[in-house]
């Protein structure tokens, strides 16, 4: 009902209702717009959609599918942060509500694109302007320790899809030059600050949109970031058997620790987006919004920091007192695609974890499109970040990091080892451009410079590790284009699961 808010300002009372589908109503009869509830064998995407005038466009029948299993996912979610299942306490009411609110925003979402309405992925850093963004949940880290899921999701229309409508919809008195009158409508959205950008721009892993982002929150991607690593540290800490309610296998744990471990993956992908990126419009000749700006020299370096700042170790160890509760799973239960991969057999494998984790991060920041971004930057502008910035750093916080001893070292060498591999592919992208591929190749050869001279390491373990990577990095100069990488292991889905072509369907 929230669009009665739109249409409302748009100068129509009471013209938008939802009601209850009458008895013996065919849910496919074009006379009824149909919200409907289906079951499926996944978390599927839902869909909004309509049947259209082919001779005019116009929309005839709007008809949205929301997909049940996706109200389980938020549920989970929340399951994950809160450990809820203390024994002898009743399971918080918030957790319903929470899933409930992702599910009103998420029927809102659906029915604005039945009203003809796309995306818009700038809203969340936009004052969330609009529903047709795709959101995550805002949980908020209290000073008490405990989480706050309150302002999690949105509770209203937005003032963007307020726009859209009357743009879209609105009614002028006889005599009123329509097109004129809708330009002023958005010429005044544009003036008061509403933006619009799109699944072109926000959609691309090498997008270049420094606020237009999928499952994002917030105006500044980087602040952001810390904020979620630190309630997703928290949530990592108290994480055990209150995560699941009493009678439940304990091996299923690990079901409810994946979407808490990867609970900052998209909030990397906005702030990767920095990196070499621009603030920019979809600008006319003659409509006053500027056509694009740089991400500035500081806020490329403090987002370069906070992304470098995921692939500590004591940020992708999966602790240790969750390791010592995991069983594997009993008869008649099983890991799926929603679960982590291992090459432990039936245990768990947390650095297959810590690999997904680094994984997260490495194929976003060192992206080809990205660096290409990056080394054209710093050519026109030589205090601006370079390639060689961000490789140097990041071997500065990965293999160049002082060896720890333990558990917390082999965390390391996992990620020094998804390092180097994602360097290596970069040195090797066809979608790299030649000098792109020469950094990556420079800044292995000065690895390899560096692991020569590690001749006194006391530990068998980063003896070996050195050594192993001096072997491999030998191959690869040997024999660079035939050379095959042991594949990083997938990490399990966030999206909803299934296709979404947008060339067959136009709208999710
Ligand atoms: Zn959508």
């Amino acid at each position: 009902r929230w669009w009665n808010q739109a249409f409302e300002a748009a100068g129509f009372q009471d013209a938008y209702r939802v009601e209850m589908m009458p008895e013996g109503a065919d849910p496919m009869d074009v006379r009824y717009n149909v919200i409907q509830w289906v079951h499926r064998s996944t978390r599927g995407w839902s869909y909004g959609s309509s049947v259209r005038d082919p001779r005019t466009g116009e929309i005839i029948k709007g008809h949205v599918s929301l997909g049940s299993l996706r109200v389980r996912q938020d549920y989970m979610i929340a399951e994950a942060i809160l450990a809820p299942y203390m024994a002898g306490q009743e399971v918080p009411e918030e957790m319903l509500e929470f899933a409930l609110a992702r599910l009103r925003q998420l029927s809102a979402h659906e029915v604005g694109h039945t009203l003809g309405l796309s995306h818009n992925y700038i809203a969340s850093t936009n004052n969330r302007a609009s529903v047709m963004d795709y959101p995550h949940p805002y949980i908020q880290l209290k000073e008490d320790g405990t989480f706050d899921l309150s302002e999690a999701y949105d509770v209203n229309i937005g003032e963007w899809d307020k726009v859209a409508i009357t743009f879209g919809y609105a009614e002028y008195p006889e005599g009123t030059d329509e097109k004129a009158a809708g330009e002023q409508v958005l010429l005044d959205a544009l003036a008061d600050g509403i933006r619009f950008i799109s699944d072109q721009d926000a959609r691309p892993q090498g997008g270049a949109h420094a606020y237009a982002h999928l499952w994002d929150s917030g105006e500044s991607p980087t602040a952001e970031l810390n904020r979620v690593m630190e309630v997703r540290q928290k949530a990592l800490e108290q994480f055990g058997q209150n995560n699941i309610p009493e009678g439940t296998p304990l091996a299923m744990m690990e079901q409810t620790l994946v979407p808490l471990y990867l609970f900052h993956r998209y909030q990397v992908e906005a702030a990767v987006k920095l990196l070499g990126g621009f603030d920019y419009n979809y600008a006319v000749r003659g409509d006053g919004q500027s056509a694009l700006t740089p991400v500035s020299a500081a806020d490329q370096q403090a987002a370069l920091e906070a992304l470098l700042a995921t692939l500590k170790p004591e940020h992708l160890a999966v602790p240790e007192s969750i390791l010592d509760q995991l069983p594997p799973m009993p008869l008649a239960f099983g890991r799926n695609r929603e679960s982590f991969k291992g090459r432990t057999s039936v245990m768990f494998d947390p650095l297959v974890a810590a690999e997904n984790g680094a994984t997260a991060t490495l194929s976003l920041m060192l992206h080809p499109a990205r660096a290409n971004r990056l080394v054209l930057q710093n050519s026109r502008n030589g205090n601006a970040l370079g390639l060689d910035d961000v490789l140097g750093d990041l071997l500065i916080t990965t293999w160049k990091k002082t060896p720890q001893p333990g558990y917390m070292g082999e965390v390391q060498r996992t990620v020094n080892m998804v390092t180097l591999r994602h360097i290596m592919n970069l040195s090797l992208d066809k979608g790299a451009s030649d000098q792109s591929r020469a950094m990556a190749y420079a800044s292995l050869m000065q690895l390899m410079d560096w692991l020569k001279t590690q001749t006194e390491v006391g530990n068998r373990a980063w003896a070996a590790h050195y050594q192993y990577a001096l072997l491999m990095m030998k191959q690869w100069m040997a024999e660079p284009e035939p050379f095959t990488f042991p594949k990083p292991a997938d990490v399990p889905p966030g999206s909803p699961i299934g296709s979404h072509d947008h060339s067959a369907c136009g709208m999710w």
